[in-house]
């Protein structure tokens, strides 16, 4: 199938469900290592996309994700604002002009979103970050893309390598964010945004799945 400003809208209202329930779940997580405000921040966030999405119709999918950017850069604090903030930015930008987009397209999409994310952020594979979950699924959906895989199987690959790189964070010892100065108190806890951006992935895979 392909992917057009309807089904990206979709993902985004599902975003705003997910994090809304999962806000105390992500909370929970943020209190064992952090300051206890990562599900209010996104549950805060999408919620003010939902707002914004609904008040002003966009042209295209580029411009959707550049709203989006502005949206949670404006209304989410810590980390996670700027972070998520840059990955809609440039994902968007992946994708400026374009009103539906096919497997590859997609592919590049979370290409340019999870690279953003990285330089904004500069945590490596294995700082126990939301980037744990990201380049895994990454690395998992351009597999998936070049052997020829549909779209359907690609998102699936890619929430499932989100999955398992979300869970290998539970003993790592946090070398970025707010965890690290945690030290080694910071292992054996799941991280939180490694939560979030699983269930971003996977809300993109059960959405644009059929
Ligand atoms: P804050 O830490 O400012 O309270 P949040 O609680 O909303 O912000 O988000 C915390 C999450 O942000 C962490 O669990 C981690 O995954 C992510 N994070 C923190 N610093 C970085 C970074 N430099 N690169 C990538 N992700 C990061
Ligand atoms: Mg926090």
């Amino acid at each position: 199938m392909a992917v057009g400003n309807p089904e990206v809208l979709k993902w985004l209202e599902a975003l705003q469900q997910i994090y809304a329930a999962n806000r105390e779940r992500l909370t929970e997580l943020d209190s064992d290592i952090g300051d206890a405000d990562h599900g209010t921040n996104m549950d805060r966030g999408f919620t003010a996309v939902k707002a914004e999405l609904a008040a002003h119709a966009a042209s295209d999918i580029g411009s959707i994700l550049q709203k989006v950017a502005t949206v949670l850069i404006r209304s989410v604090g810590g980390s996670a604002g700027p972070l998520y903030g840059t990955f809609f930015l440039r994902a968007g930008t992946a994708c400026a002009g374009k009103t539906e987009m096919g497997a590859a397209d997609v592919v590049a999409m979370f290409q340019a979103g999870i690279a953003g994310v990285q330089q904004r952020g500069k945590a490596v594979a294995g700082d126990k970050t939301m980037m744990d979950a990201l380049l895994p699924a990454l690395e998992a959906m351009r597999k998936a893309s070049e052997g020829g895989r549909s779209l359907a199987e690609i998102l699936d690959q890619g929430a499932s390598a989100a999955e398992s790189g979300m869970l290998a964070t539970v003993p790592m010892q946090a070398r970025k964010g707010r965890a690290s100065y945690l030290g080694a108190r910071s292992i054996g806890h799941q991280d939180p945004g490694a939560t979030s951006s699983y269930l971003l992935v996977k809300a993109a895979a059960d959405t644009w799945r059929s």
